[in-house]
């Protein structure tokens, strides 16, 4: 006779190991992993994704505060979502398993999203000759006029893109831009401005001149300077991946946040101007390839894993790790810097915008 699951001790909805005559061998719950995890690969990974975490909560509370007073329930449940994200992870065979909230604004689900990016678009970047790095900037705005600027900057650039597409259908021999594009926001605390613009790696110093040239003729007067594009050969194309991949918004990066906390009484995190550029980037495809597609890779089957050999850890913000459930040993043994938490407790101004 089968136990029924609701008579297990540990009725988390996990499923549970029987043994042919039904009792009940494992005490622990089997569970069903999804996904290929993540590695752990080092003891750096570890404090990596503890630092992340650190700061994914605490900016998601700030967040979710002025999500709460602008009355804006979608932005608030999305912050908490991101405050819960990865609470509960799992260790097996030494990967870690867990719930993602996928959110941009969240720095554990887009550090993964970097990584994935870097991992498939590295290699086809690397067989470039003579790649160059481009930015692409437009008059600063204020937070109201954000989102028609952001629409813009995309549109603007799509037409150059599909100008250029449709010439070189009529006569191959045309150039091609070939490249990949990221948008991106900061902004300004003196003047209270927001500057969005593009970063860019493109194939070729001819790209680059072209994509600069096209910018400056298209778009509107007075809207862009000659002084304000900027386009240098890549050295290290790796670096430069990363530079143009940050994900929407420099000021809740991790590296920045690291180098703002150091440099002495500088930094503010400015709460509501990241919630500006999030709410204008909503629904806008921030990053994307132009010119060529990235080489099909064999689609992996993902099975779900039921396991019971694994270990169960659950966030714990009183220690700030994630702690084991059955010997509460800690995940990541991750110690904040002194001075980013101060950034983090003190520094995070949700007025400015
Ligand atoms: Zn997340």
């Amino acid at each position: 006779m089968m136990q029924s699951n609701s008579s297990a001790p540990h009725g988390r909805g996990g499923i549970y190991t029987l043994v042919q005559n039904g009792t009940v061998i494992h005490e622990k719950p089997a569970t069903i992993l999804r996904g290929q995890g993540s590695e752990i690969s080092s003891d750096k990974v570890l404090k990596g994704r503890g630092k992340r975490k650190l700061i994914s909560q605490k900016m998601s509370l700030s967040l979710a505060d002025i999500a709460r007073e602008k009355e804006n329930d979608d932005w608030m449940k999305s912050f908490y979502n991101t405050y819960h994200c990865q609470n509960r992870i799992y260790s097996f065979e030494g990967r870690l398993y867990g719930n993602y909230c996928k959110n941009r604004h969240c720095t554990l689900c887009s550090s993964i999203r970097k990584a994935e990016i870097i991992n498939r678009y590295y290699p086809v970047l690397s067989e470039w000759k003579e790649p160059y790095f481009v930015t692409l900037t437009i008059k600063a705005c204020n937070s109201k006029k954000l989102k028609d600027v952001m629409r813009s900057v995309l549109l603007g650039f799509q037409r150059i893109v599909s100008k250029y597409r449709k010439r070189n259908q009529r006569d191959k021999g045309s150039l091609r831009l070939v490249g990949i594009k990221s948008l991106e926001c900061n902004f300004n605390p003196q003047r209270k401005t927001y500057n969005p613009h593009l970063h860019l790696i493109v194939q070729n110093k001819e790209v680059a001149e072209v994509l600069v040239a096209e910018w400056l003729s298209t778009s509107n007067k007075g809207h862009t300077s000659p002084k304000a594009q900027n386009i240098r050969k890549v050295d290290d194309l790796e670096h430069d991946l990363i530079e143009t991949i940050k994900y929407g918004s420099k000021i809740f990066t991790e590296p920045d946040v690291e180098k703002k906390a150091k440099i002495k009484n500088s930094g503010e995190i400015y709460a509501r101007a990241l919630y500006n550029i999030f709410n204008a980037m909503k629904g806008l495809r921030i990053f994307d390839r132009f010119g060529f597609d990235l080489p099909k890779t064999k689609h992996k089957m993902r099975f779900p894993k039921v396991v019971v050999d694994y270990a169960e850890w659950v966030f714990d913000p009183t220690y700030q790790d994630w702690l084991n459930t059955e010997n509460e040993l800690n995940l990541t043994a991750f110690h904040a810097d002194p001075a980013l938490l101060y950034l983090l407790e003190n520094k995070v101004d949700k007025h400015l915008e």
